[in-house]
C-alpha cells in the first residue's frame, strides 16, 4: 500500500501562490520551446507603466488574456506572452520633479544628465513594484523576454522608426498651436485633453474705433488673452459691421491699434456678431491670423504665466490671475458692457486635470493620413477583429478624421528626438547616431533637439519592437503577428490604432488579429470605482484577503463582453467559498487513494459514473466554445455549476457510501474527473489547482503544461443522463418537502413513492440514492397511496411522493407557534415601511438609491409572507 495523500484541511493561499508563482518563473514554466513543431499562439502585455501600482483595472485587463493563453498554452499551443513596462514619461516626472521640490530643487536647477540619472536610480528601485504585483496575480508571462520602452534595444527601434518617417515626409517639424499643460510643463496631442462642461462668464468688451466716438463689443471667456489680440474679425455679409472693415480699433490696456478684418469662418450668432482675434492663443484664431497675415503675439508662456508682451502692468502673473487683473482695469476704464453667465467645454489634462492652455511653438508632428489608410483598412478587411465587433466602428470614425499627431514633450525622460539644429545655418540634421557635422554647411556646432518624443510613439511599436525588431530575429518570425491583444476601450485612439498604422509600416503586417475590448470595473451599484469616493476596491487586498484566485474568478465571471462589470467583495467571498469546496473534495478524493488501479474499466462503471463522464465531455466542450468567443462569464459559469452542483453535490455523495465501505469500483473514475476538473479550473484558478494536481500519483511538471481535456463524444451518454434527471428531481422534491415542513435534512424517514412502469424500476434499481442523499431509511413503491394515513406530498414528474407523519416527525405545534410569531414580526416591519413610503416628505428628500432599496425591501418581504401564509395553512390542516 502506498502512504495515504492528505492535504491540509484548509487551504492557505499565500504560502501556495508565493510557492507556485516563484516555481513557474524558475522552471521556465512559460518560456516557449524554441524551435517548435507546435502551432504558435503569442500576446504582447499591454505595459504599465513603470510608476504603476495594480488597480483593479489592470487585474481585470490582465487575468482575461492570461485565461486565454493559459488555455492555449495546455492545449498545445507553443505560447508567448511577453511581459514589459512602459517608461511613461509625465508620470514619472510628476514623481521625480515633486521629490525634488520637497528638497527645495526643481529640474532646471539639476540639469537633463542629474535629472535622467535620478530618474534611472528611481526606475531601478521602485519599477519593480507594478512587475511584481503582475507575477502575484499568477499571470503566465515569459520573464525571460522582459522589455521596457527605453532599454537599449528599444531605443534604437524608435529612432530607426523617426528617421525613417522623416525622411520618407511623415515626421515634419512646425510653428504650430498646439496644446500644453502648463503644470505638467509639457505639450500634449489632441487625444490627452479631456474636454468638461464648465460653468463660466462671458464677457462683453468694448473696442474703441479709431477717430471715432464708436466702439464695437466683443465677447470672449478668456479676457486676459485679449493682451495678445492683433485683429478684430466680422461676417463679410454681416451688415452691421460692413463699414467697420478695413478700419483700425484701439486694443484696451495695451494702446496698440488692430485692424477689423472680414472672414467667412465667423460666426454671426455668436456673441455680438464681432470677434477678437488672438492667433497665439485660439486654434480657430490661429488659422484665421495666418489668413490675413496678423501678428502672433505670444502673452501666455508654457508654464501659464504672462510674457513680457503681456504690457509690464501683467508680466509675471498667472494666467487666472491677470484674468481678474485685466478685468477690473476695463471695469474703472468703463469699457465692459455687460456680463454673461456662460457653459462651454473646455479642454483639461488628462493627467493632473488642470486646464490646458493653446501655445505657439515649434513641434514635430507625424503626418497621419497615409498611415491611416491601411490601418482602415484592415479592420474593414477582417483581418483585425474587435471583439465586441461595435469597438470598429468608434475605430472608424477616429480614423477617418484623424489630425496630425503632435509627437514632442517638453520633456527630458523619454526618446529624446534625434535631430540636430546648425547653429551656423538653418539646417536641420535628422539621423540615427550623433553627426559628426552639418550636412549642409559642414560646421561642427549643432544642438541636438531638447525635447522627447510622445511616451505613446514608443508604445506604438510595442508588438514588434519587443520582438527584436529591426532585426530579422526567430521570435519575430515566430510570433508576429500576434494573436490577441486584450485592452481597455479608452486607449483604443491613444495605443491600439497607433500599434496598427506602425505595425503596418514597419513590420509589414498587422500586429495583432484580435483586439478583445474589456469593460470598466464598477463598484456593485454600478457606480464608476474611485479613490475619493472610497468606492474602490483594491486588488492587493483582495488577493490577500480571497487568495488570487479567488479574484480572478470573481472577474472571469463577471466579463461579459461589451458590458462593464458591477464588482462586490461579496461575489470574491462566493468564490473563495468555492475554492474551499473545491480543495476539500479534492482532499476526500485524495485521502481515499491508496493503492489502486487506476485504469478506468468499462464493466465496472455505475449509472452515476456513466452520468458524470457524459456531463463532463458536455463541460469541456462547452468550455472550449465559450472560451473561443472570449465568453469569459460563460465559461466559468459552466465549470462552476459543474463542479459545485454536479461533482460535488452529487457525483461525490453518491461515491462516498461505497468508498467509506472499501469498494473501490468508482475511484478511477473519481480521480480522473476530478483530474480533468483542475486542467479546466487551472485557466481560472491557476494556484490552488496547481497545489492539488501536484498530490496526484500521476502529476507532471506543472499543471500549466498538462493537456487541456478533449470533449469526447462518446462519453455522452444521454440514457444515463436521463435516468439521473429522473432521480435527481425526485429526490432534490424529496428534500425540499422536508425543508419546507421543518423536517431537519439529516432526520432518518420513510417515503412512499407512487410511480409505475420505467419511473418505478428506475427507483427500485436506484433505491440506495434515496437513502444516501435524502435519509430514507425505508422506501415503498405503490400503485395507490393509503387513505387513512396522514401524507407529506410533493410531485415531481411522473413520480408522486409521500412522508408518512409519524410521531415525533414533525414537531406541528410548535412549528405553528414559530410560523405565527415570524409573520407577525414581517406585518410589522410591513406596517412600518408602507407608512414611510407614503410619507411624502420621505419621498422627496431620500437619495433615489434608498427609495429604490426600500421598495426592493417591501417586496421581499411581502413575498416572505406569501410563503409563510402558505406553510402556515399546510400545518393547519394537518393538525
Ligand atoms: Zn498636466
Ligand atoms: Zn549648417
Amino acid at each position: 500500500m502506498k502512504e495515504k495523500i492528505v492535504l491540509p484541511k484548509a487551504y492557505d493561499p499565500e504560502p501556495v501562490e508565493e510557492k507556485w508563482a516563484t516555481f513557474w518563473i524558475e522552471e521556465g514554466v512559460f518560456t516557449p520551446r524554441m524551435p517548435s513543431p507546435e502551432k504558435a499562439f503569442s500576446m504582447v502585455l499591454p505595459p504599465p507603466n513603470v510608476t504603476g501600482s495594480l488597480h483593479m483595472g489592470h487585474a481585470l485587463c490582465f487575468t482575461l488574456p492570461d485565461i486565454i493563453v493559459r488555455w492555449k498554452r495546455m492545449k498545445g499551443f507553443n505560447t508567448l506572452w511577453l511581459p514589459g513596462t512602459d517608461h511613461a514619461s509625465i508620470a514619472v516626472h510628476n514623481v521625480i520633479e515633486q521629490s525634488l521640490e520637497q528638497k527645495g530643487l526643481s529640474r532646471e536647477k539639476l540639469g537633463r544628465e542629474k535629472f535622467l540619472e535620478t530618474a534611472w536610480d528611481w526606475k531601478k528601485k521602485y519599477g519593480g513594484v507594478i512587475v511584481n504585483q503582475l507575477k502575484r496575480l499568477g499571470t503566465s508571462l515569459d520573464w525571460t523576454r522582459e522589455r521596457f520602452t527605453l532599454d537599449d534595444g528599444f531605443q534604437r527601434a524608435v529612432i530607426r522608426v523617426f528617421v525613417d518617417l522623416y525622411e520618407e515626409g511623415l515626421i515634419y517639424r512646425d510653428y504650430y498651436l498646439v496644446n500644453r499643460c502648463p503644470h505638467c510643463g509639457t505639450v500634449l496631442s489632441d487625444i490627452e485633453i479631456e474636454h468638461k462642461e464648465l460653468e463660466s462668464k462671458l464677457y462683453y468688451i468694448k473696442y474703441p474705433v479709431k477717430n471715432s466716438e464708436e466702439s464695437i463689443v466683443v465677447a470672449t471667456t478668456r479676457p486676459e488673452t485679449m493682451l495678445g489680440d492683433s485683429g478684430m474679425a466680422v461676417h463679410p455679409g454681416d451688415k452691421r459691421y460692413a463699414k467697420y472693415v478695413g478700419k483700425k480699433v484701439i486694443l484696451p490696456l495695451q494702446n496698440k491699434e488692430i485692424p477689423v478684418i472680414a472672414d467667412e469662418e465667423v460666426e454671426m450668432e455668436f456673441g455680438t456678431g464681432a470677434v477678437k482675434v488672438t492667433p497665439a492663443h485660439d486654434p480657430v484664431d490661429f488659422e484665421l491670423g495666418k489668413r490675413h497675415h496678423l501678428e502672433q503675439v505670444i502673452v501666455i508662456d508654457g508654464f501659464g504665466k504672462m510674457t513680457k508682451e503681456a504690457g509690464k502692468d501683467f508680466e509675471g502673473l498667472d494666467r487666472f490671475e491677470c484674468r481678474k487683473k485685466v478685468l477690473s482695469r476695463l471695469e474703472k476704464l468703463g469699457l465692459i458692457e455687460k456680463t454673461e453667465n456662460y457653459q462651454h467645454a473646455v479642454g483639461h489634462c488628462y493627467r493632473c486635470k488642470n486646464i490646458i492652455e493653446p501655445y505657439l511653438s515649434w513641434q514635430w508632428f507625424v503626418k497621419i493620413k497615409p498611415l491611416a489608410e491601411e490601418a482602415i483598412r484592415v479592420v474593414k478587411d477582417g483581418k483585425i477583429e474587435f471583439i465586441p465587433p461595435n469597438w470598429a466602428k468608434t475605430y472608424f470614425e477616429w480614423m477617418y478624421n484623424i489630425h496630425d499627431w503632435c509627437i514632442s514633450r517638453q520633456l527630458w525622460w523619454g526618446h529624446r528626438i534625434p535631430a540636430w539644429y546648425c547653429q551656423d545655418c538653418d539646417e536641420i540634421v535628422v539621423a540615427q547616431s550623433p553627426p559628426n557635422h552639418c550636412t549642409k554647411c559642414r560646421s561642427q556646432n549643432l544642438i541636438q533637439e531638447e525635447d522627447v518624443l510622445d511616451t505613446w510613439f514608443s508604445s506604438a511599436l510595442w508588438p514588434f519592437a519587443t520582438m527584436g525588431w529591426p532585426d530579422e530575429t526567430e521570435d519575430l518570425k515566430t510570433f508576429y503577428p500576434t494573436d490577441l491583444m486584450a485592452t481597455g476601450f479608452d486607449i483604443i485612439f491613444f495605443w491600439v490604432a497607433r500599434m496598427i498604422m506602425m505595425g503596418l509600416k514597419f513590420a509589414k503586417n498587422i500586429p495583432f488579429r484580435h483586439v478583445f475590448i474589456n469593460g470598466l470595473v464598477r463598484d456593485f451599484k454600478r457606480r464608476k470605482m474611485s479613490k475619493s469616493e472610497g468606492n474602490s476596491i483594491d486588488p492587493l487586498e483582495m488577493m490577500e484577503k480571497y487568495g488570487t484566485d479567488a479574484l480572478r474568478f470573481t472577474l472571469a465571471a463577471l466579463a461579459i463582453p461589451g458590458m462593464d462589470i458591477s464588482l462586490s467583495e461579496e461575489r470574491m467571498a462566493g468564490y473563495r467559498a468555492f475554492v474551499n469546496k473545491i480543495w476539500n473534495a479534492s482532499r476526500f478524493v485524495l485521502m481515499n487513494l491508496g493503492d489502486v488501479n487506476l485504469n478506468i474499466k468499462e464493466e465496472d462503471l455505475t449509472l452515476a459514473d456513466r452520468w458524470i463522464r457524459s456531463r463532463l465531455s458536455k463541460a469541456i466542450g462547452d468550455m472550449d466554445s465559450s472560451l473561443d468567443d472570449y465568453k469569459f462569464y460563460e465559461a466559468a459559469d459552466k465549470i462552476y455549476h459543474f463542479v459545485w452542483h454536479e461533482f460535488c453535490d452529487w457525483y461525490i455523495e453518491l461515491a462516498k457510501p461505497s468508498l467509506e465501505k472499501g469498494n473501490q469500483k468508482s475511484l478511477a473514475v473519481l480521480v480522473d474527473t476530478l483530474d480533468q476538473i483542475l486542467k479546466l479550473l487551472h485557466p481560472f484558478m491557476p494556484y490552488v489547482t496547481e497545489e492539488i494536481w501536484q498530490h496526484f500519483p500521476s502529476s507532471g511538471k506543472s499543471l500549466s503544461l498538462a493537456p487541456f481535456p478533449v470533449a469526447d463524444s462518446c462519453l455522452i451518454d444521454k440514457n444515463s443522463e436521463a435516468t439521473m434527471k429522473i432521480l435527481q428531481d425526485a429526490i432534490v422534491e424529496v428534500r425540499t418537502l422536508k425543508a419546507e415542513n421543518g423536517i431537519p435534512l439529516k432526520k432518518t424517514i420513510n417515503l412512499l413513492v407512487k410511480c409505475s412502469g420505467r419511473e418505478a424500476g428506475i427507483v427500485r434499481e436506484y433505491q440506495i440514492f434515496f437513502k444516501t442523499l435524502a435519509n430514507v431509511q425505508n422506501l415503498e413503491i405503490l400503485e395507490e397511496f393509503p387513505k387513512e394515513q396522514k401524507l407529506l406530498k410533493g410531485v415531481s414528474g411522473l413520480i408522486e411522493i409521500a412522508i408518512p407523519l409519524e410521531e415525533g416527525l414533525v414537531g406541528l405545534e410548535k412549528e405553528k407557534l414559530r410560523l405565527e410569531r415570524e409573520i407577525t414580526r414581517i406585518k410589522i416591519e410591513i406596517e412600518k415601511i408602507e407608512k414611510r413610503m407614503g410619507n411624502k416628505g420621505f419621498l422627496d428628500r431620500a437619495p433615489r438609491h434608498i427609495i429604490e432599496e426600500t421598495k426592493e425591501r417591501l417586496k421581499e418581504l411581502q413575498s416572505r409572507k406569501r410563503k409563510l401564509n402558505e406553510n402556515l395553512e399546510h400545518i393547519l390542516l394537518l393538525i
